[in-house]
């Protein structure tokens, strides 16, 4: 199974990248090491790895903010973020970069290998679940074309707006889980905070008009007061 599983590890120290590529290749996966962060989103766009392992401090663009861009981009990809510091991870989970796992250097290499799995048996049991037939089984009132940036009620556009359409889009990978409307900020303006919370309640509000419209009978996206929001089809 690992066979076709492909990793990619981006650190900048070669001794360490080189320990991490050998102890993973031994065990049967395809690696590939780059070291500068501006190399991850290029490779990515050709390549489409099961893993990255993720180092935080790298030249060029660090790993946080690779690891925001990739989450935004190929959410299916699961990410372990590699720091040198035991302190760092607190600080790290409470950024909410949403990192499937971290290892703190110096670490083992067959530590290494545990989270690696632990982290892949995981995402492929989520992948499962979500996959389009599950989805059709369960009858989602809203379905996502991600190829024309569209949402669909009873196989009609909602004729949503491309922020509209990435609110929905990202509360919807994580059914039941309550954004705030930093978080939410941070899916939709990648580079700068220009835009304030009102903003968001009115991207909201649209959308949920949009809904409601198609949908009338159904509430999907739910504001959770004084927290933010989250998209809940059912109850
Ligand atoms: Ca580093």
């Amino acid at each position: 199974m690992t066979q076709d599983t492909t990793l990619l590890i981006v650190e900048d120290e070669p001794k360490i990248a080189r320990l991490m590529d050998d102890y993973l290749t031994s065990h049967g996966y395809r690696v590939t090491t780059l070291g500068h962060g501006d190399e991850v989103l290029p490779w990515l766009a050709e390549h489409s790895p099961e893993l990255i392992l993720l180092d935080v401090m790298l030249p060029g663009k660090d790993g946080l903010t690779l690891c925001r861009e990739i989450r935004n981009t190929w959410p299916a990809i699961a990410i372990i973020m590699v720091t040198a510091k035991v302190e760092e991870v607190d600080r790290l989970l409470g950024l909410e970069l949403g990192a499937d796992d971290y290892i703190c250097k110096p670490f083992s290499p067959r530590e290494v290998v545990a989270r690696v799995k632990a982290v892949l048996r995981r995402s492929q049991a989520l992948a499962e679940q979500s996959s389009p037939n599950h989805q059709r089984d369960a009858a989602a009132p809203v379905t996502l074309d991600e190829d024309g940036w569209q949402a669909l009620a009873n196989g009609q556009d909602l004729g949503l707006t491309a922020v509209e359409f990435q609110l929905l889009r990202v509360m919807m990978q994580s059914p039941g889980r309550i954004f705030s409307r930093e978080q939410l900020m941070d899916h939709m303006y990648r580079d700068n905070r220009i835009v304030s919370e009102r903003t968001v309640d009115s991207h909201i509000k649209k959308l949920r008009k949009k809904i409601t419209e198609a949908l009338p009978e159904q509430e999907i996206i739910r504001s959770v007061y004084g927290v933010g929001y989250k998209y809940q089809p059912e109850g």
